[in-house]
Protein backbone atom coordinates (compact mmCIF):
# COMPACT_ATOMS: atom_id res chain seq x y z
CA UNK A 1 0.00 0.00 0.00
CA UNK A 2 3.10 2.12 -0.24
CA UNK A 3 1.88 5.67 -1.82
CA UNK A 4 -1.33 6.11 -1.28
CA UNK A 5 -2.60 9.17 0.60
CA UNK A 6 -5.27 8.01 3.94
CA UNK A 7 -7.20 10.40 4.44
CA UNK A 8 -7.86 11.47 8.35
CA UNK A 9 -11.11 9.66 9.53
CA UNK A 10 -13.61 12.11 10.94
CA UNK A 11 -14.05 12.93 14.51
CA UNK A 12 -17.52 13.67 14.11
CA UNK A 13 -21.23 11.58 13.44
CA UNK A 14 -22.28 12.36 10.36
CA UNK A 15 -24.18 15.51 9.75
CA UNK A 16 -21.90 17.02 12.01
CA UNK A 17 -19.20 19.89 11.23
CA UNK A 18 -16.24 20.82 11.99
CA UNK A 19 -14.38 24.08 11.19
CA UNK A 20 -10.68 24.40 12.38
CA UNK A 21 -7.92 27.50 13.11
CA UNK A 22 -8.03 30.54 11.34
CA UNK A 23 -11.60 29.82 9.78
CA UNK A 24 -12.72 29.30 13.22
CA UNK A 25 -11.80 32.47 15.16
CA UNK A 26 -13.19 34.74 12.31
CA UNK A 27 -16.71 33.08 12.20
CA UNK A 28 -16.77 33.04 15.63
CA UNK A 29 -15.34 36.88 15.32
CA UNK A 30 -18.21 37.59 13.61
CA UNK A 31 -21.01 35.83 15.43
CA UNK A 32 -20.40 37.94 18.43
CA UNK A 33 -20.11 41.16 16.84
CA UNK A 34 -23.27 40.43 14.96
CA UNK A 35 -24.73 40.47 18.80
CA UNK A 36 -23.31 43.64 19.75
CA UNK A 37 -24.49 45.57 16.63
CA UNK A 38 -27.64 44.24 17.64
CA UNK A 39 -27.84 46.09 21.14
CA UNK A 40 -25.86 48.84 20.55
CA UNK A 41 -27.91 51.43 19.17
CA UNK A 42 -30.06 50.94 21.94
CA UNK A 43 -27.07 52.54 24.09
CA UNK A 44 -27.38 55.53 25.81
CA UNK A 45 -30.31 57.94 26.92
CA UNK A 46 -30.55 58.47 23.05
CA UNK A 47 -30.73 54.82 22.18
CA UNK A 48 -33.12 53.51 19.97
CA UNK A 49 -35.92 50.31 21.30
CA UNK A 50 -36.19 47.56 19.82
CA UNK A 51 -39.16 45.78 19.01
CA UNK A 52 -38.90 41.81 19.49
CA UNK A 53 -41.90 39.61 18.13
CA UNK A 54 -41.69 35.78 19.27
CA UNK A 55 -43.33 32.76 17.49
CA UNK A 56 -46.56 33.25 18.85
CA UNK A 57 -46.69 36.59 17.73
CA UNK A 58 -45.95 38.01 21.46
CA UNK A 59 -44.59 41.38 21.35
CA UNK A 60 -42.05 43.07 23.36
CA UNK A 61 -40.54 46.78 23.48
CA UNK A 62 -37.48 47.42 25.02
CA UNK A 63 -33.94 49.36 25.35
CA UNK A 64 -32.60 46.67 27.86
CA UNK A 65 -29.94 44.89 27.01
CA UNK A 66 -30.71 41.54 28.61
CA UNK A 67 -33.98 41.56 27.41
CA UNK A 68 -33.21 41.92 23.91
CA UNK A 69 -30.59 39.07 24.49
CA UNK A 70 -33.16 36.93 25.97
CA UNK A 71 -35.85 37.12 23.51
CA UNK A 72 -33.55 37.56 20.16
CA UNK A 73 -33.84 33.74 20.04
CA UNK A 74 -30.32 33.80 18.32
CA UNK A 75 -28.50 30.04 17.77
CA UNK A 76 -25.17 30.26 17.49
CA UNK A 77 -23.32 29.20 19.84
CA UNK A 78 -21.10 32.01 20.03
CA UNK A 79 -23.71 34.03 20.81
CA UNK A 80 -25.46 31.95 23.05
CA UNK A 81 -21.83 32.81 25.06
CA UNK A 82 -22.66 36.52 24.14
CA UNK A 83 -26.03 36.51 26.14
CA UNK A 84 -24.56 34.79 28.89
CA UNK A 85 -22.46 37.44 29.21
CA UNK A 86 -25.52 39.98 29.28
CA UNK A 87 -27.19 37.66 32.01
CA UNK A 88 -24.67 37.83 34.40
CA UNK A 89 -23.93 40.94 34.19
CA UNK A 90 -28.15 41.43 35.04
CA UNK A 91 -27.58 38.97 37.85
CA UNK A 92 -24.52 40.55 39.36
CA UNK A 93 -24.55 44.10 38.80
CA UNK A 94 -28.43 44.94 37.55
CA UNK A 95 -26.97 47.27 34.94
CA UNK A 96 -24.54 47.75 32.50
CA UNK A 97 -25.66 45.11 30.23
CA UNK A 98 -25.28 46.95 26.90
CA UNK A 99 -21.74 48.37 27.73
CA UNK A 100 -20.94 44.65 28.65
CA UNK A 101 -22.13 43.31 25.35
CA UNK A 102 -21.17 46.14 23.22
CA UNK A 103 -17.34 46.02 24.80
CA UNK A 104 -17.09 42.46 24.17
CA UNK A 105 -18.07 42.51 20.65
CA UNK A 106 -15.60 45.67 20.29
CA UNK A 107 -12.70 43.56 21.72
CA UNK A 108 -13.49 41.02 19.88
CA UNK A 109 -13.42 43.74 16.82
CA UNK A 110 -10.27 44.66 17.61
CA UNK A 111 -8.82 41.20 17.98
CA UNK A 112 -9.37 40.79 14.19
CA UNK A 113 -7.45 43.76 13.13
CA UNK A 114 -4.47 42.20 15.48
CA UNK A 115 -4.61 38.97 13.95
CA UNK A 116 -4.50 40.47 10.48
CA UNK A 117 -1.55 42.20 11.44
CA UNK A 118 0.09 38.69 12.20
CA UNK A 119 -0.30 38.42 16.11
CA UNK A 120 -0.93 35.04 17.35
CA UNK A 121 -4.20 34.59 19.29
CA UNK A 122 -2.25 33.95 22.38
CA UNK A 123 -0.66 37.39 22.45
CA UNK A 124 -3.73 39.16 22.20
CA UNK A 125 -5.06 36.82 25.01
CA UNK A 126 -2.53 37.83 26.87
CA UNK A 127 -2.41 41.49 26.71
CA UNK A 128 -6.39 41.25 27.38
CA UNK A 129 -5.67 39.96 30.09
CA UNK A 130 -2.91 42.08 31.29
CA UNK A 131 -5.32 45.29 30.17
CA UNK A 132 -8.45 44.08 32.06
CA UNK A 133 -6.13 43.76 35.06
CA UNK A 134 -4.46 47.40 34.73
CA UNK A 135 -7.50 48.38 34.42
CA UNK A 136 -9.33 47.10 37.33
CA UNK A 137 -6.63 49.14 39.18
CA UNK A 138 -7.20 52.40 37.42
CA UNK A 139 -10.93 52.40 38.29
CA UNK A 140 -10.04 51.54 41.90
CA UNK A 141 -7.99 55.02 41.81
CA UNK A 142 -10.60 57.33 39.92
CA UNK A 143 -13.82 55.57 41.93
CA UNK A 144 -15.07 58.37 44.05
CA UNK A 145 -16.24 58.49 47.49
CA UNK A 146 -19.95 58.70 48.10
CA UNK A 147 -22.30 59.40 50.81
CA UNK A 148 -25.41 57.48 50.58
CA UNK A 149 -27.50 61.08 50.64
CA UNK A 150 -30.68 60.85 49.11
CA UNK A 151 -29.73 63.09 46.43
CA UNK A 152 -26.61 61.13 45.38
CA UNK A 153 -28.91 57.61 45.51
CA UNK A 154 -31.53 59.71 43.06
CA UNK A 155 -28.57 60.58 40.95
CA UNK A 156 -27.38 57.14 40.20
CA UNK A 157 -31.08 55.93 39.82
CA UNK A 158 -32.00 58.50 37.13
CA UNK A 159 -28.17 57.71 35.13
CA UNK A 160 -30.07 54.34 35.50
CA UNK A 161 -33.18 55.71 34.06
CA UNK A 162 -32.73 58.04 31.58
CA UNK A 163 -33.46 57.11 28.33
CA UNK A 164 -35.60 54.00 28.70
CA UNK A 165 -38.64 56.03 27.93
CA UNK A 166 -39.28 57.34 31.51
CA UNK A 167 -38.48 60.67 30.93
CA UNK A 168 -41.54 62.44 32.26
CA UNK A 169 -41.68 60.72 35.33
CA UNK A 170 -37.43 60.21 36.34
CA UNK A 171 -37.81 62.49 39.10
CA UNK A 172 -40.64 60.60 40.58
CA UNK A 173 -39.68 57.06 39.63
CA UNK A 174 -36.07 57.82 41.46
CA UNK A 175 -38.05 59.25 44.44
CA UNK A 176 -39.82 55.74 44.93
CA UNK A 177 -37.17 53.52 43.86
CA UNK A 178 -35.03 54.86 46.77
CA UNK A 179 -37.98 55.04 49.27
CA UNK A 180 -37.82 51.63 48.63
CA UNK A 181 -34.27 50.86 49.06
CA UNK A 182 -34.15 52.58 52.18
CA UNK A 183 -36.43 50.35 53.43
CA UNK A 184 -34.76 47.34 52.91
CA UNK A 185 -31.42 48.14 54.35
CA UNK A 186 -30.78 47.37 57.41
CA UNK A 187 -26.98 47.51 59.19
CA UNK A 188 -25.84 44.76 61.35
CA UNK A 189 -22.60 44.44 62.98
CA UNK A 190 -21.16 47.27 60.37
CA UNK A 191 -22.51 45.30 57.03
CA UNK A 192 -24.56 46.56 54.95
CA UNK A 193 -27.59 44.75 53.75
CA UNK A 194 -29.88 45.14 51.21
CA UNK A 195 -32.56 42.76 50.85
CA UNK A 196 -34.24 43.17 47.35
CA UNK A 197 -36.31 40.65 47.74
CA UNK A 198 -38.48 42.47 50.17
CA UNK A 199 -39.27 45.22 47.35
CA UNK A 200 -42.32 43.82 45.74
CA UNK A 201 -42.91 45.07 42.21
CA UNK A 202 -47.32 44.56 41.03
CA UNK A 203 -48.03 45.85 37.73
CA UNK A 204 -50.84 47.32 36.34
CA UNK A 205 -51.56 49.20 33.04
CA UNK A 206 -54.27 51.94 32.67
CA UNK A 207 -52.66 54.71 33.47
CA UNK A 208 -49.91 57.03 33.03
CA UNK A 209 -46.43 56.29 34.45
CA UNK A 210 -46.27 58.86 36.87
CA UNK A 211 -49.14 57.46 38.33
CA UNK A 212 -46.72 54.34 39.95
CA UNK A 213 -46.90 54.51 43.19
CA UNK A 214 -44.48 53.72 46.17
CA UNK A 215 -46.63 51.44 49.05
CA UNK A 216 -44.97 51.64 52.30
CA UNK A 217 -46.42 48.01 53.00
CA UNK A 218 -47.70 46.08 50.37
CA UNK A 219 -50.50 45.55 47.73
CA UNK A 220 -51.74 42.46 46.76
CA UNK A 221 -54.22 41.16 43.83
CA UNK A 222 -56.72 40.28 45.93
CA UNK A 223 -60.43 41.24 47.17
CA UNK A 224 -61.78 41.04 50.50
CA UNK A 225 -63.78 37.46 50.71
CA UNK A 226 -67.47 39.11 51.53
CA UNK A 227 -69.20 42.22 50.46
CA UNK A 228 -70.64 43.11 53.40
CA UNK A 229 -67.27 43.55 55.21
CA UNK A 230 -65.86 46.86 55.18
CA UNK A 231 -63.54 47.70 52.62
CA UNK A 232 -61.39 50.55 54.54
CA UNK A 233 -59.67 50.06 57.82
CA UNK A 234 -57.70 52.64 59.53
CA UNK A 235 -55.19 51.61 62.31
CA UNK A 236 -55.66 48.21 61.03
CA UNK A 237 -54.49 45.70 63.82
CA UNK A 238 -53.42 42.91 61.76
CA UNK A 239 -53.50 39.17 61.77
CA UNK A 240 -52.25 36.51 59.81
CA UNK A 241 -53.03 32.73 59.86
CA UNK A 242 -51.87 29.99 58.07
CA UNK A 243 -55.27 27.99 59.10
CA UNK A 244 -58.82 26.68 57.15
CA UNK A 245 -61.63 28.44 58.46
CA UNK A 246 -63.97 25.61 56.98
CA UNK A 247 -66.83 23.38 58.35
CA UNK A 248 -64.95 19.54 57.75
CA UNK A 249 -67.75 18.27 55.22
CA UNK A 250 -67.21 14.93 53.29
CA UNK A 251 -64.16 14.18 55.46
CA UNK A 252 -66.27 13.37 57.94
CA UNK A 253 -68.23 11.17 56.49
CA UNK A 254 -64.98 8.82 55.12
CA UNK A 255 -63.64 9.23 59.17
CA UNK A 256 -66.82 8.21 61.39
CA UNK A 257 -70.24 6.62 60.61
CA UNK A 258 -73.26 8.05 61.28
CA UNK A 259 -76.37 6.34 61.54
CA UNK A 260 -78.72 8.48 62.12
CA UNK A 261 -79.40 12.39 60.01
CA UNK A 262 -79.61 14.00 63.79
CA UNK A 263 -76.12 12.48 64.38
CA UNK A 264 -74.92 14.64 61.59
CA UNK A 265 -76.60 17.28 62.84
CA UNK A 266 -75.34 17.79 66.32
CA UNK A 267 -72.07 17.22 65.00
CA UNK A 268 -72.13 20.02 62.03
CA UNK A 269 -73.69 22.31 64.98
CA UNK A 270 -70.63 21.16 67.25
CA UNK A 271 -68.53 22.20 64.63
CA UNK A 272 -70.10 25.66 63.91
CA UNK A 273 -69.34 26.35 67.44
CA UNK A 274 -65.98 25.87 67.37
CA UNK A 275 -65.36 27.95 64.97
CA UNK A 276 -67.13 30.28 65.71
CA UNK A 277 -65.43 30.06 69.09
CA UNK A 278 -62.02 30.59 66.51
CA UNK A 279 -63.64 33.79 65.55
CA UNK A 280 -64.51 34.84 68.54
CA UNK A 281 -60.98 34.54 69.80
CA UNK A 282 -59.63 36.41 66.96
CA UNK A 283 -61.98 39.50 67.77
CA UNK A 284 -61.03 39.61 71.14
CA UNK A 285 -57.32 39.57 70.32
CA UNK A 286 -57.91 42.63 68.65
CA UNK A 287 -57.61 41.97 65.18
CA UNK A 288 -59.82 44.12 62.46
CA UNK A 289 -58.13 42.99 59.22
CA UNK A 290 -56.98 39.28 58.58
CA UNK A 291 -55.25 37.51 56.18
CA UNK A 292 -55.08 33.80 55.67
CA UNK A 293 -53.03 31.49 53.22
CA UNK A 294 -55.94 28.72 53.61
CA UNK A 295 -59.69 28.63 52.40
CA UNK A 296 -62.58 30.46 54.45
CA UNK A 297 -66.00 29.27 53.77
CA UNK A 298 -69.18 31.07 53.85
CA UNK A 299 -70.04 30.35 56.86
CA UNK A 300 -67.45 32.03 58.58
CA UNK A 301 -66.96 34.85 56.10
CA UNK A 302 -70.99 35.80 57.70
CA UNK A 303 -69.25 35.54 61.12
CA UNK A 304 -66.17 37.49 60.42
CA UNK A 305 -67.98 40.27 58.35
CA UNK A 306 -70.24 40.70 60.80
CA UNK A 307 -67.72 41.31 63.31
CA UNK A 308 -66.73 43.90 60.94
CA UNK A 309 -63.28 42.10 59.94
CA UNK A 310 -61.75 42.94 56.84
CA UNK A 311 -60.99 39.30 55.33
CA UNK A 312 -58.78 38.37 52.39
CA UNK A 313 -58.12 34.26 51.87
CA UNK A 314 -55.98 32.37 50.20
CA UNK A 315 -53.12 34.76 49.98
CA UNK A 316 -50.16 33.36 48.48
CA UNK A 317 -47.15 32.19 51.34
CA UNK A 318 -44.69 34.78 49.48
CA UNK A 319 -47.05 37.79 50.17
CA UNK A 320 -47.85 36.40 53.85
CA UNK A 321 -44.12 36.41 54.37
CA UNK A 322 -43.95 39.88 52.98
CA UNK A 323 -47.02 41.28 55.22
CA UNK A 324 -45.18 39.89 58.35
CA UNK A 325 -42.38 41.80 57.55
CA UNK A 326 -44.33 44.54 56.47
CA UNK A 327 -46.42 44.87 59.69
CA UNK A 328 -44.64 43.11 62.25
CA UNK A 329 -47.72 40.55 62.59
CA UNK A 330 -46.89 36.81 63.18
CA UNK A 331 -47.91 33.93 60.90
CA UNK A 332 -50.25 31.97 63.67
CA UNK A 333 -50.96 28.36 62.81
CA UNK A 334 -52.31 27.39 65.68
CA UNK A 335 -55.35 29.86 66.96
CA UNK A 336 -55.68 28.96 70.58
CA UNK A 337 -52.44 30.57 70.44
CA UNK A 338 -53.73 33.97 68.91
CA UNK A 339 -53.55 37.14 70.93
CA UNK A 340 -52.45 41.11 70.84
CA UNK A 341 -48.79 40.39 70.32
CA UNK A 342 -49.40 38.76 67.43
CA UNK A 343 -50.83 41.30 66.08
CA UNK A 344 -49.17 43.74 63.21
CA UNK A 345 -50.31 47.28 62.40
CA UNK A 346 -51.29 49.34 59.10
CA UNK A 347 -52.66 52.91 59.25
CA UNK A 348 -54.78 51.94 56.56
CA UNK A 349 -55.81 48.92 54.83
CA UNK A 350 -58.47 49.68 51.93
CA UNK A 351 -59.80 47.61 48.85
CA UNK A 352 -59.34 50.28 45.99
CA UNK A 353 -60.15 49.28 42.15
CA UNK A 354 -57.26 49.70 39.92
CA UNK A 355 -58.16 50.02 36.44
CA UNK A 356 -60.72 47.73 36.91
CA UNK A 357 -58.82 45.23 38.86
CA UNK A 358 -59.93 45.15 42.51
CA UNK A 359 -55.97 45.55 44.69
CA UNK A 360 -55.05 45.41 48.50
CA UNK A 361 -53.47 47.96 50.27
CA UNK A 362 -52.12 47.75 53.28
CA UNK A 363 -50.07 50.77 54.13
CA UNK A 364 -48.40 53.16 56.61
CA UNK A 365 -47.21 50.49 58.20
CA UNK A 366 -44.10 51.48 61.04
CA UNK A 367 -40.77 51.08 59.59
CA UNK A 368 -41.84 48.33 57.39
CA UNK A 369 -39.40 45.73 56.33
CA UNK A 370 -40.92 44.81 53.49
CA UNK A 371 -42.37 47.45 50.76
CA UNK A 372 -44.26 47.69 47.54
CA UNK A 373 -44.26 49.60 44.28
CA UNK A 374 -47.33 49.53 41.83
CA UNK A 375 -45.93 49.95 38.48
CA UNK A 376 -48.50 51.90 36.13
CA UNK A 377 -48.37 52.45 32.30
CA UNK A 378 -50.16 53.32 28.92
CA UNK A 379 -50.57 50.17 27.78
CA UNK A 380 -49.24 46.60 29.35
CA UNK A 381 -46.08 46.99 27.15
CA UNK A 382 -45.12 50.39 28.81
CA UNK A 383 -45.87 49.04 32.27
CA UNK A 384 -43.36 46.13 31.31
CA UNK A 385 -40.53 48.33 30.15
CA UNK A 386 -41.04 50.57 33.16
CA UNK A 387 -40.53 47.39 35.44
CA UNK A 388 -37.08 46.72 33.38
CA UNK A 389 -36.00 49.87 34.53
CA UNK A 390 -37.00 49.82 37.93
CA UNK A 391 -35.10 46.62 38.32
CA UNK A 392 -32.22 47.55 36.70
CA UNK A 393 -31.94 50.76 39.87
CA UNK A 394 -32.67 47.35 42.03
CA UNK A 395 -29.66 46.30 41.26
CA UNK A 396 -27.66 49.09 40.41
CA UNK A 397 -28.40 51.41 43.25
CA UNK A 398 -28.02 49.24 46.34
CA UNK A 399 -24.38 48.51 44.22
CA UNK A 400 -23.44 51.74 45.45
CA UNK A 401 -24.60 51.58 48.90
CA UNK A 402 -22.38 49.08 49.41
CA UNK A 403 -19.50 49.45 47.80
CA UNK A 404 -19.99 53.16 48.26
CA UNK A 405 -17.93 54.03 45.27
CA UNK A 406 -19.09 55.61 42.00
CA UNK A 407 -17.70 56.30 38.42
CA UNK A 408 -18.45 59.45 36.49
CA UNK A 409 -20.67 58.31 32.95
CA UNK A 410 -20.88 59.84 29.73
CA UNK A 411 -17.71 57.85 28.46
CA UNK A 412 -15.71 59.82 30.87
CA UNK A 413 -14.50 57.07 33.01
CA UNK A 414 -13.50 54.76 29.95
CA UNK A 415 -11.75 58.16 27.76
CA UNK A 416 -9.87 57.91 31.48
CA UNK A 417 -9.14 53.79 30.99
CA UNK A 418 -8.02 54.17 27.55
CA UNK A 419 -5.50 57.13 28.42
CA UNK A 420 -3.72 55.67 30.90
CA UNK A 421 -3.33 51.97 29.34
CA UNK A 422 -2.03 53.46 26.62
CA UNK A 423 1.10 55.21 28.93
CA UNK A 424 0.98 52.08 30.44
CA UNK A 425 1.27 50.08 27.36
CA UNK A 426 4.72 51.69 26.79
CA UNK A 427 6.13 49.98 29.08
CA UNK A 428 5.22 46.37 27.73
CA UNK A 429 6.93 45.72 24.13
CA UNK A 430 5.54 41.89 23.13
CA UNK A 431 1.55 43.35 24.26
CA UNK A 432 1.80 46.79 23.32
CA UNK A 433 -0.32 46.80 20.59
CA UNK A 434 -2.94 44.49 22.27
CA UNK A 435 -3.35 46.80 25.49
CA UNK A 436 -3.70 49.69 22.88
CA UNK A 437 -6.63 47.99 21.23
CA UNK A 438 -7.92 47.10 24.36
CA UNK A 439 -7.80 50.97 24.94
CA UNK A 440 -9.62 51.96 21.41
CA UNK A 441 -11.99 49.02 22.26
CA UNK A 442 -12.97 50.82 25.78
CA UNK A 443 -13.78 54.13 23.64
CA UNK A 444 -16.54 52.29 22.29
CA UNK A 445 -18.83 53.49 24.66
CA UNK A 446 -18.42 57.64 24.42
CA UNK A 447 -18.79 56.73 20.28
CA UNK A 448 -21.76 54.66 20.54
CA UNK A 449 -22.91 57.40 22.93
CA UNK A 450 -22.33 59.92 20.11
CA UNK A 451 -23.15 58.40 17.37
CA UNK A 452 -26.98 57.37 18.91
CA UNK A 453 -27.27 61.34 19.59
CA UNK A 454 -26.44 61.85 16.06
CA UNK A 455 -23.02 63.75 16.63
CA UNK A 456 -19.78 62.36 14.95
CA UNK A 457 -18.08 59.80 16.98
CA UNK A 458 -15.62 60.87 15.88
CA UNK A 459 -15.41 64.59 16.31
CA UNK A 460 -16.81 63.96 20.14
CA UNK A 461 -13.83 61.40 20.24
CA UNK A 462 -10.78 64.03 19.55
CA UNK A 463 -12.89 66.37 21.26
CA UNK A 464 -13.12 64.48 24.72
CA UNK A 465 -9.46 63.25 25.00
CA UNK A 466 -8.62 66.73 24.17
CA UNK A 467 -10.93 68.24 26.97
CA UNK A 468 -9.66 65.19 29.33
CA UNK A 469 -6.18 66.21 29.35
CA UNK A 470 -6.89 69.71 30.24
CA UNK A 471 -9.75 69.57 32.85
CA UNK A 472 -9.20 65.69 34.11
CA UNK A 473 -11.83 62.44 34.15
CA UNK A 474 -14.61 63.93 34.72
CA UNK A 475 -15.37 65.33 31.41
CA UNK A 476 -17.59 63.04 29.29
CA UNK A 477 -19.83 64.05 26.48
CA UNK A 478 -23.55 64.95 27.42
CA UNK A 479 -25.70 63.54 25.09
CA UNK A 480 -28.66 66.33 25.19
CA UNK A 481 -26.34 69.11 25.00
CA UNK A 482 -23.94 67.32 22.85
CA UNK A 483 -21.20 69.26 24.48
CA UNK A 484 -17.97 67.87 26.45
CA UNK A 485 -19.23 68.44 30.45
CA UNK A 486 -17.96 67.91 33.77
CA UNK A 487 -20.36 64.92 33.74
CA UNK A 488 -20.06 64.73 37.59
CA UNK A 489 -21.07 68.07 38.37
CA UNK A 490 -24.23 67.55 36.10
CA UNK A 491 -24.98 63.72 38.29
CA UNK A 492 -24.05 61.51 35.99
CA UNK A 493 -22.88 58.92 37.81
CA UNK A 494 -22.53 55.33 37.92
CA UNK A 495 -21.81 52.44 40.64
CA UNK A 496 -18.05 51.10 40.75
CA UNK A 497 -19.36 47.66 40.78
CA UNK A 498 -21.12 47.86 38.04
CA UNK A 499 -18.47 49.19 35.63
CA UNK A 500 -16.41 46.59 37.19
CA UNK A 501 -18.68 43.88 36.22
CA UNK A 502 -19.01 45.21 32.59
CA UNK A 503 -15.66 44.70 32.07
CA UNK A 504 -14.53 41.57 33.74
CA UNK A 505 -17.05 40.17 32.11
CA UNK A 506 -16.59 41.43 28.67
CA UNK A 507 -12.86 40.86 28.82
CA UNK A 508 -13.31 36.97 29.94
CA UNK A 509 -15.68 36.16 27.12
CA UNK A 510 -13.78 37.81 24.52
CA UNK A 511 -10.77 36.06 25.35
CA UNK A 512 -12.58 32.44 25.83
CA UNK A 513 -13.87 32.72 22.15
CA UNK A 514 -10.06 33.94 20.97
CA UNK A 515 -9.06 30.59 22.67
CA UNK A 516 -11.24 28.82 20.77
CA UNK A 517 -9.13 26.95 17.41
CA UNK A 518 -11.42 24.35 16.65
CA UNK A 519 -15.52 24.07 16.60
CA UNK A 520 -16.98 20.66 16.85
CA UNK A 521 -20.39 20.85 16.17
CA UNK A 522 -22.90 18.42 16.13
CA UNK A 523 -25.24 20.16 13.31
CA UNK A 524 -24.41 22.53 10.56
CA UNK A 525 -24.06 25.52 12.50
CA UNK A 526 -26.00 28.87 11.30
CA UNK A 527 -24.19 31.64 11.28
CA UNK A 528 -26.26 34.88 10.36
CA UNK A 529 -26.38 36.30 6.93
CA UNK A 530 -25.72 39.62 5.69
CA UNK A 531 -29.06 40.25 5.51
CA UNK A 532 -29.86 39.18 8.86
CA UNK A 533 -27.15 41.59 10.20
CA UNK A 534 -28.67 44.04 8.26
CA UNK A 535 -31.51 43.29 9.99
CA UNK A 536 -30.64 43.08 13.28
CA UNK A 537 -28.77 46.29 13.41
CA UNK A 538 -31.47 48.03 11.38
CA UNK A 539 -29.21 49.84 8.98
P1 LIG B 1 -26.39 49.76 29.87
O1 LIG B 1 -27.30 48.62 29.51
O2 LIG B 1 -24.96 49.43 29.62
O3 LIG B 1 -26.65 50.32 31.21
P2 LIG B 1 -27.67 52.12 28.84
O4 LIG B 1 -28.42 52.18 27.56
O5 LIG B 1 -28.45 52.13 30.10
O6 LIG B 1 -26.71 50.89 28.79
O7 LIG B 1 -26.67 53.37 28.83
C1 LIG B 1 -25.78 53.58 29.87
C2 LIG B 1 -24.77 54.63 29.48
O8 LIG B 1 -25.39 55.92 29.31
C3 LIG B 1 -23.72 54.81 30.58
O9 LIG B 1 -22.44 54.73 30.02
C4 LIG B 1 -24.02 56.21 31.12
O10 LIG B 1 -22.86 56.86 31.59
C5 LIG B 1 -24.58 56.89 29.92
N1 LIG B 1 -25.37 58.10 30.26
C6 LIG B 1 -26.40 58.23 31.10
N2 LIG B 1 -26.86 59.50 31.12
C7 LIG B 1 -26.10 60.21 30.25
C8 LIG B 1 -26.08 61.58 29.79
N3 LIG B 1 -26.95 62.46 30.23
N4 LIG B 1 -25.16 61.91 28.87
C9 LIG B 1 -24.31 60.99 28.40
N5 LIG B 1 -24.27 59.71 28.78
C10 LIG B 1 -25.16 59.30 29.69
MG1 LIG C 1 -28.39 51.11 31.95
Amino acid sequence: MAGQKLNPPSLLAEGGERTSGWTALRMNIMAASVVAEAVKSTFGPMGMDKMLVDSLGDVVVTNDGATIMREMDIQHPISKMMIEVARTQEAVAGDGTTTAVMFAGELLKEAGRLLDMGIHPIVVVHGYRMALKECLKILDKIAIDMSDDENTLKAIAKTTMIGKGVEQALEHLSDIVVKAIKSVTSVDSGKVNIDTDYIKLAKKAGAGIEATEFINGLILEKEKAHDSMPARVEKAMVALINMPLELKGKEIEAQISISDPHQLKAFINEQKATLKEIIDRIKSSGATVLFTEKGIDNFCLSILAQAGILTVRRVGRGDMEKLSKATGARVVTNLEELSQADLGYAGEVEEKNVSGTRMIYVRECREPKSVSILIRGGTSHIADEVERVIEDCLGAVPAAIVERKILVGGGATEIELAKQLRLSAKSVVREQLVVEAYANALEIVPKALAENAGLHPIDVLVELRSQNTKEGYKVGLDVFSGRIKDMFREGIIEPLRVKKQAITSASEVAVMILRIDDIMAATKLKLPGPEEILQMTGK
